[in-house]
Protein backbone atom coordinates (compact mmCIF):
# COMPACT_ATOMS: atom_id res chain seq x y z
CA UNK A 1 0.00 0.00 0.00
CA UNK A 2 1.21 3.38 -0.92
CA UNK A 3 2.22 5.81 2.26
CA UNK A 4 2.35 9.54 2.50
CA UNK A 5 5.68 9.69 1.93
CA UNK A 6 5.84 7.65 -1.26
CA UNK A 7 4.59 10.68 -2.68
CA UNK A 8 5.66 13.08 -0.29
CA UNK A 9 9.39 12.21 -1.27
CA UNK A 10 9.04 11.78 -5.05
CA UNK A 11 7.64 15.21 -4.91
CA UNK A 12 10.70 16.69 -2.79
CA UNK A 13 12.79 15.38 -5.47
CA UNK A 14 10.98 16.70 -8.20
CA UNK A 15 10.06 20.47 -6.95
CA UNK A 16 13.39 20.07 -4.54
CA UNK A 17 13.44 22.63 -1.71
CA UNK A 18 16.82 23.77 -2.67
CA UNK A 19 15.40 25.67 -5.20
CA UNK A 20 12.78 27.85 -3.00
CA UNK A 21 13.00 31.86 -2.28
CA UNK A 22 15.02 32.26 1.31
CA UNK A 23 11.34 33.60 2.64
CA UNK A 24 9.55 30.59 1.70
CA UNK A 25 8.22 27.24 3.23
CA UNK A 26 7.74 24.14 1.13
CA UNK A 27 7.11 20.86 1.48
CA UNK A 28 5.49 18.52 4.00
CA UNK A 29 4.05 21.36 6.20
CA UNK A 30 1.56 19.79 8.51
CA UNK A 31 0.80 15.86 9.52
CA UNK A 32 2.94 12.84 9.60
CA UNK A 33 4.30 10.90 6.36
CA UNK A 34 4.04 7.44 7.82
CA UNK A 35 -0.06 6.74 7.10
CA UNK A 36 -1.35 5.08 4.16
CA UNK A 37 -2.50 7.79 1.33
CA UNK A 38 -6.42 7.64 0.32
CA UNK A 39 -6.21 10.14 -2.27
CA UNK A 40 -4.33 13.32 -3.35
CA UNK A 41 -6.44 16.80 -3.47
CA UNK A 42 -4.44 19.29 -5.13
CA UNK A 43 -5.88 23.37 -5.33
CA UNK A 44 -3.81 26.85 -4.90
CA UNK A 45 -4.33 27.14 -1.68
CA UNK A 46 -5.31 25.46 1.87
CA UNK A 47 -8.18 26.96 3.40
CA UNK A 48 -10.85 24.67 5.81
CA UNK A 49 -13.31 24.43 2.87
CA UNK A 50 -10.52 22.52 1.07
CA UNK A 51 -9.96 20.52 3.82
CA UNK A 52 -13.58 19.74 4.31
CA UNK A 53 -13.66 19.12 0.55
CA UNK A 54 -10.76 16.66 1.06
CA UNK A 55 -12.28 14.62 3.58
CA UNK A 56 -15.52 14.52 1.44
CA UNK A 57 -13.41 13.14 -1.15
CA UNK A 58 -11.60 10.77 0.78
CA UNK A 59 -7.95 12.27 0.21
CA UNK A 60 -6.23 12.75 3.43
CA UNK A 61 -3.33 14.64 1.48
CA UNK A 62 -3.18 18.21 0.03
CA UNK A 63 -0.78 19.26 -2.09
CA UNK A 64 -1.04 23.04 -2.54
CA UNK A 65 0.76 26.13 -4.31
CA UNK A 66 0.77 28.43 -1.22
CA UNK A 67 1.78 27.57 1.99
CA UNK A 68 -0.63 28.26 4.99
CA UNK A 69 1.94 28.20 7.31
CA UNK A 70 4.16 31.29 6.02
CA UNK A 71 5.85 33.39 8.62
CA UNK A 72 5.97 30.76 11.80
CA UNK A 73 3.26 29.62 14.20
CA UNK A 74 3.59 30.50 17.92
CA UNK A 75 0.29 29.11 19.13
CA UNK A 76 -2.69 27.49 18.25
CA UNK A 77 -5.91 28.47 19.27
CA UNK A 78 -7.76 29.20 16.15
CA UNK A 79 -7.47 32.79 16.36
CA UNK A 80 -7.62 33.80 12.74
CA UNK A 81 -7.63 31.42 9.35
CA UNK A 82 -4.27 30.33 9.31
CA UNK A 83 -4.45 28.65 13.08
CA UNK A 84 -7.84 27.23 11.91
CA UNK A 85 -6.80 25.59 9.12
CA UNK A 86 -4.09 23.93 10.65
CA UNK A 87 -6.24 22.58 13.49
CA UNK A 88 -8.78 21.08 10.68
CA UNK A 89 -6.02 19.46 9.18
CA UNK A 90 -4.55 17.95 12.49
CA UNK A 91 -8.31 16.80 13.59
CA UNK A 92 -9.21 15.81 10.09
CA UNK A 93 -5.64 13.24 9.60
CA UNK A 94 -4.96 15.51 6.30
CA UNK A 95 -1.75 16.09 5.42
CA UNK A 96 -0.50 19.47 3.72
CA UNK A 97 1.70 19.13 1.85
CA UNK A 98 3.40 23.13 -0.06
CA UNK A 99 5.24 23.24 -3.74
CA UNK A 100 5.89 26.85 -3.96
CA UNK A 101 8.50 29.01 -4.77
CA UNK A 102 10.67 26.06 -5.85
CA UNK A 103 7.75 24.86 -8.09
CA UNK A 104 7.59 28.30 -9.91
CA UNK A 105 11.32 28.48 -10.43
CA UNK A 106 11.71 25.45 -12.40
CA UNK A 107 11.52 26.18 -16.27
CA UNK A 108 8.55 23.20 -16.22
CA UNK A 109 6.97 25.17 -13.35
CA UNK A 110 4.11 27.49 -12.82
CA UNK A 111 5.29 30.17 -15.94
CA UNK A 112 5.88 27.50 -18.20
CA UNK A 113 1.87 26.75 -17.97
CA UNK A 114 1.12 30.56 -17.89
CA UNK A 115 3.65 30.39 -21.72
CA UNK A 116 1.98 27.40 -22.99
CA UNK A 117 -1.45 29.34 -22.76
CA UNK A 118 -0.47 32.39 -24.17
CA UNK A 119 1.02 30.03 -27.00
CA UNK A 120 4.71 31.41 -26.53
CA UNK A 121 7.15 30.16 -28.50
CA UNK A 122 10.78 29.42 -27.25
CA UNK A 123 10.05 30.20 -23.97
CA UNK A 124 13.33 30.70 -21.38
CA UNK A 125 13.10 31.69 -17.93
CA UNK A 126 13.44 35.40 -17.93
CA UNK A 127 15.95 36.12 -14.33
CA UNK A 128 17.77 32.34 -14.53
CA UNK A 129 19.36 31.92 -10.76
CA UNK A 130 23.24 31.91 -10.63
CA UNK A 131 24.74 29.85 -7.66
CA UNK A 132 22.66 26.56 -7.96
CA UNK A 133 25.10 24.78 -10.48
CA UNK A 134 28.01 22.59 -9.05
CA UNK A 135 31.68 21.38 -10.31
CA UNK A 136 32.97 17.90 -9.26
CA UNK A 137 36.24 17.34 -9.21
CA UNK A 138 37.68 13.99 -8.91
CA UNK A 139 40.66 11.32 -9.42
CA UNK A 140 39.95 8.03 -11.21
CA UNK A 141 42.41 5.22 -11.82
CA UNK A 142 42.30 5.12 -15.93
CA UNK A 143 41.08 1.89 -16.18
CA UNK A 144 37.84 2.94 -13.98
CA UNK A 145 36.83 6.27 -15.46
CA UNK A 146 34.49 5.40 -18.40
CA UNK A 147 32.40 3.59 -16.21
CA UNK A 148 32.92 5.51 -12.98
CA UNK A 149 31.78 8.73 -15.13
CA UNK A 150 28.36 6.75 -16.53
CA UNK A 151 27.37 6.37 -13.15
CA UNK A 152 28.21 9.82 -12.36
CA UNK A 153 25.98 10.54 -15.25
CA UNK A 154 23.58 8.54 -14.82
CA UNK A 155 22.25 10.41 -11.66
CA UNK A 156 21.61 13.75 -14.17
CA UNK A 157 25.29 15.38 -13.66
CA UNK A 158 27.40 16.40 -16.84
CA UNK A 159 23.62 17.66 -18.41
CA UNK A 160 24.05 21.21 -20.10
CA UNK A 161 21.21 22.32 -22.16
CA UNK A 162 20.63 19.41 -24.79
CA UNK A 163 24.02 18.37 -24.17
CA UNK A 164 24.47 14.83 -21.53
CA UNK A 165 27.58 13.28 -20.76
CA UNK A 166 29.35 16.54 -20.54
CA UNK A 167 33.01 16.00 -18.81
CA UNK A 168 36.60 17.27 -19.11
CA UNK A 169 39.35 14.79 -18.06
CA UNK A 170 43.15 15.80 -18.01
CA UNK A 171 45.76 12.55 -17.34
CA UNK A 172 47.89 13.02 -14.40
CA UNK A 173 50.00 10.80 -11.90
CA UNK A 174 48.29 10.43 -8.45
CA UNK A 175 50.18 9.43 -5.44
CA UNK A 176 49.51 7.78 -1.93
CA UNK A 177 50.74 5.74 0.64
CA UNK A 178 48.26 3.26 2.83
CA UNK A 179 48.61 3.14 6.39
CA UNK A 180 47.66 0.42 9.27
CA UNK A 181 44.14 -0.39 8.80
CA UNK A 182 43.78 0.23 5.09
CA UNK A 183 42.69 -2.07 2.46
CA UNK A 184 43.88 -0.30 -0.60
CA UNK A 185 42.75 -1.83 -4.31
CA UNK A 186 46.11 -0.95 -5.78
CA UNK A 187 49.50 -1.40 -3.86
CA UNK A 188 50.37 -2.61 -0.46
CA UNK A 189 50.62 -1.17 3.20
CA UNK A 190 53.23 0.97 3.82
CA UNK A 191 54.28 1.81 -0.02
CA UNK A 192 54.43 4.77 -1.54
CA UNK A 193 52.40 4.17 -4.74
CA UNK A 194 52.13 6.04 -8.05
CA UNK A 195 49.56 5.33 -10.00
CA UNK A 196 48.38 6.86 -13.58
CA UNK A 197 45.02 8.65 -13.18
CA UNK A 198 42.26 10.87 -15.21
CA UNK A 199 41.11 13.99 -13.21
CA UNK A 200 37.37 14.66 -14.04
CA UNK A 201 35.43 17.95 -14.01
CA UNK A 202 31.77 17.26 -14.31
CA UNK A 203 29.04 20.06 -13.64
CA UNK A 204 26.01 19.41 -11.91
CA UNK A 205 22.51 21.08 -10.58
CA UNK A 206 22.95 21.81 -6.48
CA UNK A 207 19.89 19.54 -5.39
CA UNK A 208 21.53 16.46 -7.55
CA UNK A 209 24.65 16.32 -4.98
CA UNK A 210 23.59 14.07 -2.34
CA UNK A 211 23.15 11.54 -5.45
CA UNK A 212 26.05 12.23 -7.51
CA UNK A 213 28.24 11.57 -3.94
CA UNK A 214 26.84 8.66 -3.42
CA UNK A 215 27.17 7.18 -7.18
CA UNK A 216 30.86 8.45 -7.37
CA UNK A 217 31.58 6.60 -4.16
CA UNK A 218 30.14 3.11 -4.97
CA UNK A 219 31.39 3.14 -8.41
CA UNK A 220 34.93 4.33 -7.82
CA UNK A 221 37.39 1.39 -7.35
CA UNK A 222 39.66 3.17 -4.49
CA UNK A 223 38.86 2.60 -0.47
CA UNK A 224 38.92 5.74 -0.07
CA UNK A 225 37.74 8.64 -3.23
CA UNK A 226 39.79 12.06 -3.60
CA UNK A 227 37.04 14.17 -4.38
CA UNK A 228 35.93 18.45 -4.16
CA UNK A 229 33.10 19.75 -4.85
CA UNK A 230 32.93 24.05 -6.14
CA UNK A 231 30.17 26.21 -5.79
CA UNK A 232 29.55 27.77 -9.34
CA UNK A 233 28.71 31.52 -10.38
CA UNK A 234 27.11 30.16 -13.63
CA UNK A 235 23.59 30.69 -13.91
CA UNK A 236 21.31 27.77 -14.09
CA UNK A 237 19.20 28.47 -17.45
CA UNK A 238 16.64 26.01 -16.09
CA UNK A 239 16.28 27.23 -12.72
CA UNK A 240 14.94 30.73 -11.65
CA UNK A 241 11.92 33.49 -12.15
CA UNK A 242 9.41 34.83 -15.22
CA UNK A 243 9.82 33.62 -18.32
CA UNK A 244 9.84 35.48 -21.86
CA UNK A 245 9.11 34.11 -25.25
CA UNK A 246 7.46 35.16 -28.70
CA UNK A 247 3.89 35.24 -29.74
CA UNK A 248 3.37 33.20 -32.63
CA UNK A 249 2.41 36.46 -34.58
CA UNK A 250 2.97 39.89 -33.61
CA UNK A 251 -0.97 41.80 -32.05
CA UNK A 252 -2.18 45.14 -31.55
CA UNK A 253 -2.26 46.03 -27.38
CA UNK A 254 -6.12 45.65 -27.47
CA UNK A 255 -5.52 42.48 -29.76
CA UNK A 256 -3.50 41.17 -27.66
CA UNK A 257 -5.13 42.09 -24.04
CA UNK A 258 -8.24 40.52 -25.74
CA UNK A 259 -6.38 37.10 -26.50
CA UNK A 260 -5.27 37.73 -23.18
CA UNK A 261 -8.05 37.82 -21.14
CA UNK A 262 -9.67 34.62 -23.59
CA UNK A 263 -6.93 32.59 -23.06
CA UNK A 264 -6.52 33.21 -19.48
CA UNK A 265 -9.61 33.22 -18.47
CA UNK A 266 -10.16 36.43 -17.09
CA UNK A 267 -13.03 38.99 -16.32
CA UNK A 268 -11.03 41.95 -15.97
CA UNK A 269 -6.87 42.92 -16.13
CA UNK A 270 -5.40 46.21 -15.27
CA UNK A 271 -3.00 47.31 -17.54
CA UNK A 272 -0.58 50.25 -18.38
CA UNK A 273 -1.00 52.13 -21.90
CA UNK A 274 -0.05 50.34 -24.85
CA UNK A 275 3.01 50.63 -26.42
CA UNK A 276 4.09 51.89 -29.81
CA UNK A 277 4.75 48.81 -31.17
CA UNK A 278 2.92 45.95 -31.64
CA UNK A 279 3.38 42.92 -28.93
CA UNK A 280 5.16 40.33 -30.14
CA UNK A 281 7.74 39.71 -27.16
CA UNK A 282 5.92 38.72 -23.60
CA UNK A 283 7.88 38.03 -20.26
CA UNK A 284 5.09 36.22 -17.91
CA UNK A 285 5.03 35.59 -13.52
CA UNK A 286 2.44 33.89 -12.33
CA UNK A 287 1.54 35.61 -8.15
CA UNK A 288 3.12 38.50 -7.37
CA UNK A 289 5.72 39.38 -10.30
CA UNK A 290 6.84 43.54 -9.78
CA UNK A 291 10.44 42.22 -8.76
CA UNK A 292 10.56 41.14 -12.40
CA UNK A 293 9.40 44.36 -14.39
CA UNK A 294 13.02 45.83 -14.81
CA UNK A 295 14.01 42.47 -16.06
CA UNK A 296 11.12 42.36 -18.25
CA UNK A 297 11.62 45.93 -19.75
CA UNK A 298 15.39 45.14 -20.32
CA UNK A 299 15.17 41.89 -22.25
CA UNK A 300 12.69 43.43 -24.48
CA UNK A 301 9.48 42.48 -23.69
CA UNK A 302 6.65 44.32 -25.51
CA UNK A 303 4.32 43.50 -22.89
CA UNK A 304 4.52 41.66 -19.12
CA UNK A 305 1.92 39.63 -17.94
CA UNK A 306 1.61 39.02 -14.04
CA UNK A 307 0.04 40.13 -11.10
CA UNK A 308 0.10 41.83 -7.89
CA UNK A 309 1.54 45.06 -8.98
CA UNK A 310 1.10 48.11 -6.69
CA UNK A 311 0.48 51.58 -8.66
CA UNK A 312 4.04 52.94 -8.74
CA UNK A 313 5.03 49.96 -10.05
CA UNK A 314 3.35 50.72 -13.01
CA UNK A 315 5.32 53.63 -13.53
CA UNK A 316 8.47 51.45 -13.97
CA UNK A 317 7.13 50.30 -17.67
CA UNK A 318 8.49 53.45 -18.19
CA UNK A 319 6.24 53.59 -21.48
CA UNK A 320 8.56 50.75 -23.34
CA UNK A 321 6.44 47.71 -22.87
CA UNK A 322 2.62 47.14 -21.32
CA UNK A 323 2.06 46.11 -17.92
CA UNK A 324 -0.94 44.05 -17.97
CA UNK A 325 -2.01 42.47 -14.07
CA UNK A 326 -3.89 39.71 -14.48
CA UNK A 327 -4.83 38.62 -10.88
CA UNK A 328 -2.80 36.74 -8.44
CA UNK A 329 -5.18 34.10 -8.29
CA UNK A 330 -6.23 34.14 -12.06
CA UNK A 331 -1.97 33.81 -13.24
CA UNK A 332 -2.14 31.00 -11.14
CA UNK A 333 -4.76 28.77 -10.75
CA UNK A 334 -3.47 26.28 -13.55
CA UNK A 335 -1.12 25.31 -10.89
CA UNK A 336 -3.34 23.01 -10.03
CA UNK A 337 -3.27 20.72 -13.27
CA UNK A 338 0.76 21.09 -12.72
CA UNK A 339 0.90 19.69 -9.96
CA UNK A 340 -1.58 17.06 -10.43
CA UNK A 341 0.23 16.45 -13.88
CA UNK A 342 3.42 15.90 -11.60
CA UNK A 343 2.10 13.56 -9.44
CA UNK A 344 0.36 11.27 -11.89
CA UNK A 345 3.68 10.79 -14.28
CA UNK A 346 4.59 8.86 -11.28
CA UNK A 347 1.47 7.62 -9.56
CA UNK A 348 -0.49 6.56 -12.45
CA UNK A 349 -2.85 4.77 -10.63
CA UNK A 350 -3.14 7.35 -6.96
CA UNK A 351 -6.51 9.18 -7.05
CA UNK A 352 -5.72 12.80 -7.69
CA UNK A 353 -8.92 15.18 -7.49
CA UNK A 354 -8.58 18.62 -7.98
CA UNK A 355 -9.72 21.05 -5.66
CA UNK A 356 -13.34 22.92 -7.21
CA UNK A 357 -13.42 25.25 -4.01
CA UNK A 358 -12.83 28.94 -5.29
CA UNK A 359 -10.26 29.82 -2.85
CA UNK A 360 -9.71 33.78 -4.34
CA UNK A 361 -10.96 35.98 -2.09
CA UNK A 362 -11.12 39.11 -4.41
CA UNK A 363 -14.25 39.60 -6.35
CA UNK A 364 -14.86 42.04 -9.44
CA UNK A 365 -18.04 44.19 -9.49
ZN1 LIG B 1 1.00 32.84 -5.66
Amino acid sequence: MLKIKDLTQYLDKVVPATYMESYDNVGLLVGSPTAELTGVMVSLDMTEAVIEEAVAEGCNLIVAHHPIIFKGLKRLTGSNYVERTVMLALEKGVRLYAAHTNLDNQHTGVNRVIADRLGLESPTILAPKSQTLQKLITYIPQEATDSVMEAIHQEGAGQIGNYSHCSFRVVGQGAFQAEEGAQPTVGAVGNLEKVTEDRVEVMFPMHLQGKVVAALKKAHPYEEVAYYIHSTENVNQEIGAGMIGTLPEAMEGTAFLDYLKERMDLTALRHTPMPQQPIKKVAVCGGAGSFLIKAARRAGADAYVTADVKYHEFFDAEDQMMIADIGHYESEVYTKELLKNIIRENFPNIAVRLSKVVTNPLRYY
